[in-house]
């Protein structure tokens, strides 16, 4: 039994990760906000006594008297519209945040890991993206306070493991979808999901050529667990995410058969600085943590209807 914390463990990613690593037999502690997140993603886990919530904004430092062995660090917000929604909090949560964490980690003598992006490649002229692509990010930009607080984030981390010798992991995550999606959060996969299930208009963002390449999050939390447990020379970066890579258009289409919606697709400006194209070369994980993706993109869809669809 291992003693893990998980900042953002009240949100999408960290309350599956939570629900796993409770499932494995840890004692978990989740730090979160609420800011994007919500009691109601792990309220089915506090019954249990191993189990611990604390509502706490990381940009504060964090104290706790127990013994920690791990820390998950996935406290920010994840979607473009709440991360832009206040930028400067964004950009606080990925540097003062990130110190205050690496911090306590470094006071437990605990291994941290950050759940950085495929942002850090920001609009990539390269594709299928390694993690050797050093990125083309607009540093001015509004999607800025995300991409560059997490390439920010990366940097402290190598610090702290060159200053301190602590140590660290770090996984780049590539667009990942599934159940607790808040709604309204803006994403792509609940957005449509909900509009056609609703019957409302698809919000299509330019003409839909832009591609994504979609995780489901099952395979992602096995991933982070797997990352998490590697020797220490075992740093990252490592990518993780689905290859599967489809263009906007297709995801809406496929949604609209699969939900068997009557919505049409109505098409809406390209938000400034919207990545092209988005596709992982996941050979690291392959080789190194022996991982990949297992979900099709039709089945983790299916589920993340179901889920969406009991919602409504
Ligand atoms: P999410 O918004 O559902 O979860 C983020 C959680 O962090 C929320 O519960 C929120 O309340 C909490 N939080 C935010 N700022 C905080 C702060 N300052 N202090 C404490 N808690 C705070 O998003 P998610 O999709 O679950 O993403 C989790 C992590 O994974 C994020 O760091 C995100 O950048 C990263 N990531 C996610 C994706 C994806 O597609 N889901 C892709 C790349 C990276
Ligand atoms: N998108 C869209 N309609 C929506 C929401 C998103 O066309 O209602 C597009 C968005 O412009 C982007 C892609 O879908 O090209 C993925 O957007 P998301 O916000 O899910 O994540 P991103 O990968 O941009 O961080």
């Amino acid at each position: 039994m291992k003693n893990i914390l998980i900042t953002g463990g009240a949100g999408f990613v960290g309350s599956h990760l939570a629900e796993k690593l409770l499932k494995d037999g840890n004692r978990i502690f989740v730090v979160d906000s609420l800011i994007t997140g919500s009691e109601e993603n792990i309220n089915h886990l506090k019954t249990d006594r191993n189990f611990s919530f604390f509502r706490h904004d990381i940009v504060e430092p964090f104290y706790l008297d127990e013994k920690i062995d791990q820390v998950y660090n996935l406290a920010c917000p994840a979607s473009p519209v709440h991360y832009q929604k206040n930028a400067i909090r964004t950009i606080k949560t990925n540097t003062v945040g990130v110190i205050n964490m690496l911090g306590f980690a470094r006071a437990k003598n605990a291994t941290i890991l950050q759940a950085s992006t495929s942002e850090v490649y920001g609009d990539p002229e390269v594709s299928p993206q390694s993690e050797e692509y050093r990125g083309n990010v607009n540093p001015i930009g509004p999607r800025a306070c995300y991409d560059e607080g997490k390439r920010c984030a990366e940097t402290l981390f190598f610090d702290y493991k060159r200053m301190h010798g602590m140590s660290i992991k770090v996984v780049r995550i590539f667009n990942t979808y599934g159940s607790r999606m808040a709604e309204g959060d803006g994403r792509v996969v609940s957005n449509f999901i909900l509009q056609a299930l609703k019957g409302e208009s698809i919000t299509m963002y330019g003409d839909g050529s832009q591609t994504r390449s979609f995780c489901f999050v099952s395979d992602l939390v096995v991933a982070l667990e797997k990352m998490m447990n590697t020797d220490k020379i075992v740093t990252g970066p490592i990518n993780l995410g689905n290859p599967h890579e489809i263009t906007v258009k297709e995801l809406a289409e496929r949604i609209i058969k699969m939900t068997g919606s009557k919505s049409k697709i109505e098409f809406r400006k390209l938000p400034e600085d919207d990545p092209m194209q988005r596709r992982p070369d996941i050979t690291k994980a392959k080789n190194i943590l022996g991982w990949e993706p297992k979900i099709e993109l039709e089945e983790g869809l299916e589920q993340t209807i179901k889920y969406f669809k009991a919602r409504l």
